[in-house]
C-alpha cells in the first residue's frame, strides 16, 4: 500500500477543513471495507487519509416528527439490519443491509460509505430509492439536500464535491397499506456483489386492492442505481394482476442497460430483472396487505 498521512478529527467542521486544504489527494475513510480494499489494490493511492470514526454524533438513526427517519451517514449496515424502527416500516431497505458482505462487514461497512462508493451494484440504493429519500450533503459553503435518484452519476461517481461529506440520509414517512421488498442475486451466495437487485414499494388504495402509489428502484443493471418510473407510472391506479405484471416487468426490462462482466452476461441480467420486478411488487404487496 502506498504511503499516505493519516488524521483522526473529531468535528465534521475540521473534515471539512482538512478536505480543503488537501484537495483531491485526501480521501475521508469510514468503516473502510471499500476504501482499503482500493487502497491495497493500488486502484486508489490518496496521500491523506481522514478518518471520520472519532467525529462524534454522526451514527445514528432517528425518527423524525413527520414520522420520517434520519440515518446519520456513519451508521453501520448492521445497526440498519437489526434497527426495530426500520424493521417495521422500511423493510427493504433493512433487507438490502442484510446482503451486504459478511456480519463481520456489516458491523463496519457504513450507510455513507455503500452511497459514495457509488457502486452501481451497492445494495442499498434500490431500496433507498423507492423510498424517496434525500442525502444531506455538507461542504465548506454551507448544507444542501440532495435527491438520491440525483446522487448517483456514474459507475463510482456522485455530485460530492472535493471538500464536502455526506451527512445523512432522510427517508420521508410511508403512507399507510405500504409495503416493500428487495430481492437480490449474486454468484455466490453469500461476499458476493449483486448482478441483480430490486426494490419494488407499493402502497394500496383504501380498499386495499389497487395499487395507489409504487416505486420501482433497480441495481446493477445500468451506470447507477435507478429507479423505473415508467413501471411505476404504468401499475398506478391498477390492480396487481398476472396481466399487469407482466407489463411491469416487460416495461422494466426495456428501461435497463445491463452490461456483460464476469459476473452475469447482460442478456441473463435482462431476464432476470423480469422475474425480480413481478417477485418483489408481490412480495412487497402481500407486505402492504398485512399493513392494511
Ligand atoms: C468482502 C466484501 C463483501 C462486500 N459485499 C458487498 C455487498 O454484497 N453489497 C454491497 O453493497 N457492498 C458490499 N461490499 C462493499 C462495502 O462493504 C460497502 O460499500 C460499504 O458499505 C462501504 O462503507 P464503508 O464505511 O466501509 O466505506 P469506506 O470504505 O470507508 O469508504 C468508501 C468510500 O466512500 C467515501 N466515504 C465514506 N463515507 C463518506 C461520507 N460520509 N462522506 C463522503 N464520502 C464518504 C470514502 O472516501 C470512500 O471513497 C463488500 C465489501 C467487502 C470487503
Amino acid at each position: 500500500m502506498a504511503r499516505f498521512e493519516y488524521f483522526a478529527p473529531t468535528s465534521i467542521e475540521e473534515v471539512i477543513r482538512l478536505l480543503q486544504e488537501h484537495g483531491k489527494e485526501a480521501k475521508v475513510l469510514a468503516g473502510g471495507t471499500d476504501l482499503l480494499v482500493f487502497m491495497r489494490d493500488g486502484r486508489v493511492k490518496p496521500r491523506w487519509v481522514i478518518d471520520l470514526t472519532r467525529v462524534e454524533g454522526w451514527a445514528y438513526l432517528t425518527e423524525t416528527e413527520e414520522g420520517g427517519v434520519r440515518i446519520g451517514a456513519m451508521t453501520t449496515l448492521r445497526e440498519i439490519e437489526i434497527s426495530p424502527l426500520l424493521q417495521a416500516r422500511y423493510t427493504a431497505l433493512v433487507q438490502g443491509a442484510r446482503e451486504v458482505g459478511s456480519v463481520q462487514i456489516r458491523n463496519r461497512a457504513t450507510l455513507g460509505g455503500n452511497l459514495c462508493t457509488s457502486s452501481p451494484a451497492a445494495d442499498t440504493p434500490p431500496s433507498l430509492l423507492t423510498f424517496d429519500a434525500t442525502v444531506r450533503l455538507r461542504g465548506p459553503a454551507g448544507e444542501r439536500l440532495v435527491a438520491l435518484s440525483e446522487f448517483f452519476t456514474g459507475p463510482g461517481e456522485n455530485v460530492l464535491q472535493p471538500a464536502e461529506v455526506l451527512v445523512e440520509v432522510l427517508l420521508p414517512p410511508l403512507p399507510p397499506r405500504t409495503g416493500s421488498h428487495y430481492l437480490k442475486l449474486s454468484t455466490r451466495r453469500a461476499l458476493d456483489l449483486a448482478f441483480v437487485g430490486v426494490a419494488a414499494r407499493v402502497t394500496l388504495a383504501e380498499e386495499g386492492e389497487t395499487l395507489a402509489e409504487v416505486r420501482l428502484g433497480l441495481g446493477a443493471v445500468a451506470p447507477t442505481p435507478r429507479r423505473v418510473e415508467a413501471v411505476e407510472e404504468l401499475l398506478r391506479g391498477q390492480p396487481l394482476t398476472e396481466e399487469t405484471l407482466a407489463r411491469a416487468a416487460k416495461v422494466a426490462q426495456a428501461a435497463v442497460q445491463p452490461i456483460t462482466d464476469v459476473r452475469a452476461s447482460a442478456e441473463y441480467r435482462r431476464a432476470m430483472v423480469g422475474v425480480l420486478t413481478k417477485r418483489a411488487l408481490q412480495r412487497a404487496y402481500a407486505a402492504a396487505q398485512n399493513q392494511a
